[in-house]
C-alpha cells in the first residue's frame, strides 16, 4: 500500500453520481464503488517570495491566521484560478503588505501539504528572489499581522510555523553562503 490520503475520511459522497460509496483509491484520489468515477485532489500551486532589503536582511511576514498564526512566514500564498503563478505572487505580496515586487526569478520549490480545517491539501510550492523599489508604504494586511527584516545568515528557522518556508530558507541560506 502507498502512502496513506490524508482525507481518506473526509470525502464520501461521489461528485459525479452522488452516492456515499467514495472511498479512497491513492495518496491523492478517490473512486466511486457505485459508478466507477475517479476524482483527484491534486496539488494545488503557491508561491513565496524572498525579498533583501540593502542591508541583506530578508523581509518576513508574521502569520495572522492559522495554520501557525502568531508565527513567521515568507510574504505569499496560494495562486488562483487562471492566474500564473509570477502573478500570483505579485498579487499576493501586494494584497500582504502593500509592495511591488519586481524581477522576479525562480529560486528552488518544495513539496508541501497544508492542513486547513478538516482537509489536507497538497501543495507545490515555488520561491522566488523578487526585487522592491521603495519599502516605504509597506502595510501587513489581510492575512499578514505584522512584518520583520532578519539577517539572511542569523535566523532560527524554528520561528517560522510552515515547513515550506523552513525548507526555502534553509537553501537559501546555503546559497547566500555560495554565492
Ligand atoms: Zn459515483
Amino acid at each position: 500500500m502507498p502512502d496513506a490520503n490524508p482525507n481518506q475520511h473526509r470525502f464520501k459522497f461521489c461528485p459525479s453520481c452522488g452516492s456515499n460509496r467514495l472511498d479512497a483509491d491513492s495518496v491523492k484520489s478517490f473512486k466511486c464503488r457505485e459508478c466507477g468515477f475517479k476524482f483527484f485532489l491534486n496539488c494545488a500551486a503557491a508561491a513565496m517570495a524572498i525579498i533583501l532589503d540593502d542591508q541583506n536582511r530578508i523581509l518576513v511576514t508574521v502569520r495572522a491566521k492559522e495554520p501557525g498564526k502568531g508565527t513567521l512566514d515568507l510574504p505569499g500564498g496560494f495562486t488562483e484560478p487562471g492566474e500564473s503563478i509570477n502573478h500570483g505572487l505579485v498579487r499576493e505580496v501586494k494584497e500582504e503588505l502593500n509592495l511591488d515586487i519586481y524581477d522576479l526569478e525562480f529560486f528552488c520549490s518544495v513539496a508541501n501539504s497544508y492542513p486547513y480545517k478538516c482537509v489536507v491539501y497538497p501543495i507545490t510550492d515555488m520561491a522566488f528572489t523578487c526585487k522592491v523599489k521603495d519599502f516605504s508604504l509597506i502595510t501587513p494586511m489581510d492575512d499578514v499581522a505584522g512584518f520583520k527584516f532578519i539577517p539572511v545568515h542569523d535566523f532560527d528557522t524554528n520561528l517560522f510555523g510552515m515547513d515550506s518556508a523552513r525548507k526555502v530558507l534553509k537553501k537559501y541560506k546555503i546559497f547566500s553562503n555560495i554565492k
